[in-house]
């Protein structure tokens, strides 16, 4: 496994791998890996010839006073997890590099970063999309991988890649979990152990919710009523949004027609977290 940090290494590297015929897969990351983020890295080593994981904290999709400081970050970690999961390149990322001097070109999107995350982070996906459309002109890989446990976002890059004609195929990956059912996160390191067990209202009303839709109920309303309970009964959680949204547009809907997101953000403390479901793995 080689790493590198600058994108003419990266672009020499992958070059070589095309013109053996080989296939790249790619998965983009903030780093402070863990087992979701391992769980892509297997996905891609099973389905490529080529495994490139790029490590970026990237400034353009943090809002002011955001954690864009204090985000947690460990190289030699990140580099030992992705050699022991099969990855063959790392690519730590620079802003030098990655933003050159008089930067002033977006990759903005309409309708489904209007809504969920989008409301309270709203420069959010533009930093996403744009940084997302960087690294695969750079990586140019032939699949790239995301998890399901930012549902908006895998929703988004999906809609960029058909909306601009992006030659990857994206795929979606299911969301790891710890033992209690904490869904993994690189910011729950932020957790105070306190926060930590109130964190864990979250993955609760998310199997409440499950419950809910596997019991034949397709009213969201009266789904959404009982998570959204069952969360403002613990004292250090404060609600965001829980919505229901079509899987596809991010929209809201009423009832259960087709498939349908159930998502939520919840502060724990001063730490925004998210969970979801689809209805469709139920
Ligand atoms: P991040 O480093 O938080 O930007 O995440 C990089 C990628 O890993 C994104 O596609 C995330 O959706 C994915 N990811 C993060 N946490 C998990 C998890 N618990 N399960 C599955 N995928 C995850």
């Amino acid at each position: 496994m080689k790493t590198v940090d600058t994108i003419k290494e990266v672009r020499e590297i992958v070059n070589q791998q095309k013109m053996q015929g080989k296939t790249v897969g790619f998965v983009p990351t903030m780093g402070f890996l863990h087992e979701g983020h391992a769980s892509l890295i297997d996905k891609a080593r099973q389905q490529n010839d080529f495994v490139v994981v790029s490590v970026f904290v990237n400034p353009m999709q943090f809002g002011a006073g955001e954690d864009l400081d204090s985000y947690p970050r460990d190289k030699q970690h990140d580099t030992q997890l992705c050699q022991e999961h099969g990855a063959d390149l790392v690519f730590f990322a620079q802003v030098d590099d990655m933003y050159k001097k008089g930067f002033c070109s977006y990759v903005d999107m309409d309708i489904l970063t209007k809504e969920l995350c989008g409301l309270s982070r709203p420069v959010h996906f533009r930093g996403v999309c744009t940084v997302v459309n960087k690294l695969f002109n750079i990586v140019t890989p032939n699949r790239a991988y995301f998890g399901k446990k930012d549902a908006q976002q895998l929703a988004v890059i999906k809609r960029m890649v058909l909306d601009l004609n992006m030659n990857v195929e994206v795929v979606g990956c299911p969301i790891v979990r710890e033992s209690d059912g904490l869904a993994k996160s690189s910011r729950n390191i932020y957790l105070s152990a306190e926060e930590r067990k109130a964190a864990l209202v979250l993955s609760q009303a998310i199997k409440i919710g499950m419950e809910q839709v596997k019991g034949g109920e397709t009213d969201c309303k009266k789904i959404l009523d009982k998570m959204k309970q069952h969360i403002e009964n613990e004292p250090l959680a404060k609600i965001d949004y829980v919505k229901a949204v079509d899987c596809d547009t991010m929209q809201q809907v009423a009832e259960i027609k087709q498939p349908v997101l159930f998502a939520m953000a919840v502060y724990i403390g001063s730490t925004r977290l998210i969970d979801n479901f689809y209805t469709e793995d139920v």
